[in-house]
């Protein structure tokens, strides 16, 4: 069984990726699962879908914990543990990363010895959310690695699962999956299917014993305020909102209060403050300043000048 996962952020077409890949496994004979899985439900939180295709039926359920292939569209979730991309993988597992970085600088970032290979991604772009059709791309090249599906078959699952976008939308699709598709042409087939889990080998876990507990104690109940501060969804953030004193008025009721996490609060002189622990980059606070003083700076680009200072 082939076991294939893909990470991105929400927007990147991540679930598109899946879904194009699961149907292209289909038209080739395979039966598949192809689900994404969400943790919060909005532009640039990190997501993973993944697709797992067997010659036979699959009785297998639930995320995949040992990939064969993990594909990821935006190399800034790797180092982020929310998005989970490191989880479960084997010396056996293929790492394609969309990054401007080379395999051999992810190899010894990562210290790992699995097999890397990278999709070329602009490094000029300044938000890659606005990267369309990477999505597209991965389907592409995930689908060479497996080395069982045609490109015949890989533009006819494209063409079913986006019946009613428009034909140039449908046909940069395809553009763009054959791209990737072409890329891997050298390492055809290099994804291998991992084996199914043995019942002889299951252990299964020893009994537990959980004491009975009056109700008082047994329901659940939260007495513990403001636990979602621990929550940094500061990490989701591609694009950071900063805020130009020079040009801010002060009119710190409007960007405040539209802010859906309360992250910008208002200090002593009245000036809107932005917390970047918890400000997820929405970016609404800069849809709404009258006076356009709230700029918008890429994530990797502030990371890039910490790292050289
Ligand atoms: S809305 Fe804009 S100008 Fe007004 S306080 Fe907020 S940042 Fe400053
Ligand atoms: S981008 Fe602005 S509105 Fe969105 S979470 Fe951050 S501070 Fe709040």
């Amino acid at each position: 069984m082939y076991r294939i996962r893909f990470h991105g952020r929400g927007g990147q077409g991540m679930k598109t990726a899946s879904r194009l890949l699961g149907a292209a496994f289909f038209l080739e004979g395979f039966a598949v699962q192809d689900a994404p899985r969400y943790g919060a439900e909005r532009r640039g939180a990190p997501i993973f879908a993944y697709v797992r295709a067997d010659r036979g039926p699959i009785f297998e359920r639930g995320i995949i914990l040992h990939p064969d292939l993990v594909i990821v569209a935006d190399d800034s979730l790797v180092p982020v543990p929310a998005a989970g991309v490191m989880a479960g993988l084997t010396d056996r597992t293929v790492l394609l990363i969309s990054t401007p970085q080379t395999a051999d600088e992810w190899r010894h970032r990562l210290n790992i010895s699995s097999t890397v290979f990278t999709l070329p991604a602009p490094e000029a772009v300044e938000d890659r959310l606005e990267l369309r059709y990477v999505g597209a791309e991965c389907a592409g090249a995930a689908a060479c690695l497996t080395g069982v599906i045609s490109k015949e078959k890989l533009e006819r699952a494209i063409r079913d699962e986006l019946e009613g976008k428009t034909q140039k939308v449908i046909h940069r699709n395809i553009e763009m999956s054959f791209e990737g598709y072409d890329r891997m042409a050298d390492h055809k087939g290099l994804v291998q299917e991992g084996t199914l889990p043995s019942a002889k080998e299951y252990t299964p876990p020893a009994w537990i014993e959980v004491p009975f507990e009056v109700a008082r104690i047994s329901s659940p109940s939260i007495h513990t305020g403001l636990t979602s501060i621990m929550v940094r969804t500061g990490l989701w953030r591609t694009m950071r909102p900063v805020i130009d004193y020079n040009h801010c008025k002060k009119c710190w009721w409007i960007c405040s209060a539209s802010c859906p996490d309360g992250a910008i609060s208002v200090n002593e002189e009245g000036a809107p403050e932005i917390d970047y622990d918890h400000c997820k980059g929405c970016l609404t606070c800069v849809s709404v300043c009258p006076s356009h003083a709230i700029k918008t700076i890429p994530e990797h680009k502030i990371a890039a000048a910490e790292e050289a200072s």
